[in-house]
């Protein structure tokens, strides 16, 4: 798959390259509605590459949990009934980085990605997507940091930011000085030294 990315719309059009994908996409382009989430289903890892992962999307259909016994003890997990699975592969290396990052938002926060509409790249169906709405303005969203707090930039330019120390991003893990509302790190202020010993 093509993934191309529209910062300023804050949309991403996921343009197929294989056969396989160019159906999906097109069954995917016919059954949804602009609005309507398609659901992470997980990382599908195919051999040992560690560095890129592929997701599972599902499109339509609905959700329903499974119980089985496996001997140890019940577990119960999610599954899908229905509807269609795209599993996201990236075509070229930059590609491949904007499905890790897409993970990661359904993974720490979204739980999956808005449909948005359809359109045709060289002829080829292909559909637009979202991470998802600010809260306060319901502009579309689709970098890390906006979603993971759910916020846009334009609201969080205009944020009396509350400044805590802590895990900065979830992702991370880096201690040190976030806004509790917007997320956003503190500006470090540029030409200040931290403070001789005496
Ligand atoms: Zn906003
Ligand atoms: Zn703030």
């Amino acid at each position: 798959m093509r993934i191309i990315c529209d910062s300023k719309l804050a949309t991403l059009t996921f343009v197929p390259v294989e056969a396989e994908e160019k159906r999906v996409i097109a069954s995917i382009a016919t059954k949804l509605k602009p609005g309507d989430k398609m659901v992470y289903g997980g990382r599908k890892d195919f051999g040992d590459n560690r560095e890129f992962c592929d997701i599972r999307l599902h499109a339509g259909g609905r959700k329903a949990t499974k119980t089985e016994d496996n001997g140890k003890g019940r577990f119960t997990y999610p599954i899908h009934i229905g509807g269609t699975e795209l599993v996201l592969h990236g075509s070229t290396e930059e590609d491949k980085h904007e499905v890790n990052r897409l993970r990661d938002i359904c993974f720490f926060r979204t739980g999956g990605l808005v449909f948005l509409g359809k359109t045709k790249v060289k002829g080829d169906k292909a559909i637009i997507i979202t991470g998802e709405f600010c809260k306060l303005c319901n502009k579309q969203m689709v970098r890390f940091v906006d979603c993971e707090w759910g916020i846009c930039d334009a609201c969080a330019a205009k944020c009396k930011h509350n400044y805590v120390f802590g895990p900065v991003h979830s992702k991370e893990g880096r201690l040190g000085e976030y806004c509790d509302k917007c997320g956003r790190g503190k500006p470090r202020i540029k030409g200040k030294k931290a403070k001789a010993r005496s």
